[in-house]
């Protein structure tokens, strides 16, 4: 089962926890802020598992971890521990005042089998104004036995007087190096338990996931697993490689094709293969084309700035980089920031995406020929 030493950077927020369970001082709440992908939730699998473990192990720093081995523990890594609580919300985009009742009454009900129970609310930056009022009473006057895990991404649409009842422990993006040491780590992993088919998976490709991570562990191994990111990456950079000398109609169907309504066509692979795994597509489908031209033109003014290759994320398409470096000055490139900043204004002001992608693939060009 995963532990703490599983968990990838995140060194102060492990600390925080681990020296909490030692000292027998959890608190009743807590928000873990951090970006989509970044492992939120398994470090509150791994907090939530610690807390109810019955025969907590230590690290080689004598830093509490769970056993693995414990009843509780055993049921923790099969997500079948009666008292590790995972609220769900009828919507997808938001949870209402009606789910966080629901935790409530369930709050009030002593554990089933352990000494705590410990709710886990996922996208908890989803809670509605009167949601967070709701669960501000079980904030205010918590059982002895109740934890609350809030995985959010951004604190922003907390209540005041929510914030002020948690402890609020925030991710930091992980260096790509770690980022880098931790795929590999997890493919040797996955490799010695499916000897069968092991995944090839190159030095060039990790370095790249890593790069497009952003800092976000879980991010790049999602990247790694996933053919169709790889899809809209390259058809993203093929578009970019020739923006300059690509026709006016040319820019308007590839506005079209990655629009939002409608996501870029993937390779045509089948979404579950005969085993019946499932491909992830969340990462793939996150990923807007101007997620990637920011990207590009970033390694553009990196490269531009510093000749170092080593440090480029495209990192497949070097020559690309290289090209695009040699034809933009840097007034373009700020000419560039500025109509990505002007397709944001636009989106925020309910242009359509294929109208205001459009505009900014026009202002691209404009800059490249
Ligand atoms: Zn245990």
């Amino acid at each position: 089962m995963l532990k703490f030493s599983d968990i990838v950077g995140q060194e102060q927020i492990k600390e925080h926890l681990q020296r909490a369970l030692l000292d027998g001082r959890v608190s009743h709440a807590y928000i873990i802020d951090g970006a989509r992908d970044s492992d939120k939730d398994m470090i509150a699998d791994v907090v939530a598992a610690a807390i109810q473990c019955t025969d907590c192990a230590t690290d080689a720093n004598g830093m509490p971890e769970p056993c693995g081995k414990c009843v509780s523990c055993i049921q923790a890594a099969a997500k079948a521990n009666g008292d590790i609580i995972y609220v769900t919300h009828e919507k997808p985009k938001s949870i209402g005042v009606g789910d966080i009742r629901l935790m409530r009454d369930d709050v009030a009900i002593k554990p089933y089998s352990c000494e705590h129970k410990v709710y886990i609310i996922n996208d908890a930056e989803l809670m509605t104004a009167a949601a967070q009022n709701a669960l501000l009473k079980t904030l205010e006057e918590p059982p002895e036995y109740a934890v609350i895990l809030l995985l959010a991404d951004g604190v922003s649409n907390f209540l005041p007087t929510v914030l002020s009842r948690c402890v609020t422990l925030r991710m930091k993006p992980v260096p790509e190096e770690k980022i880098e040491e931790y795929c590999r780590h997890r493919i040797e992993e996955s490799n010695s338990e499916h000897p069968g088919e092991p995944m090839k998976i190159g030095a060039a490709e990790i370095k790249m996931a890593a790069g497009f991570a952003g800092g976000n562990a879980g991010r790049a191994l999602k990247i790694l697993g996933s053919d169709s990111f790889d899809a809209k990456r390259q058809a993203a950079a093929a578009l970019f490689e020739n923006i300059g000398s690509r026709t006016s109609a040319d820019l308007v169907q590839a506005a079209q094709e990655f629009s939002e309504k409608k996501p870029a066509k993937t390779s045509g692979k089948k979404k579950s293969d005969d085993d019946g795994n499932q491909e992830d597509n969340s990462v793939a489908d996150a990923w807007k084309l101007t997620d990637f031209l920011e990207i590009w033109f970033r390694d553009v003014s990196v490269y531009k700035a510093t000749g170092i290759k080593d440090r480029v994320v495209f990192c497949d398409h070097l020559d690309g980089i290289i090209k695009t470096s040699d034809m933009i000055s840097f007034e373009g490139l700020q000419s560039i920031r500025d109509a990505v900043g002007e397709y944001e204004r636009r989106r925020r002001a309910n242009v359509s995406d294929e109208t205001a992608l459009e505009m900014l693939l026009l202002a691209v060009r404009s800059q490249l020929r």
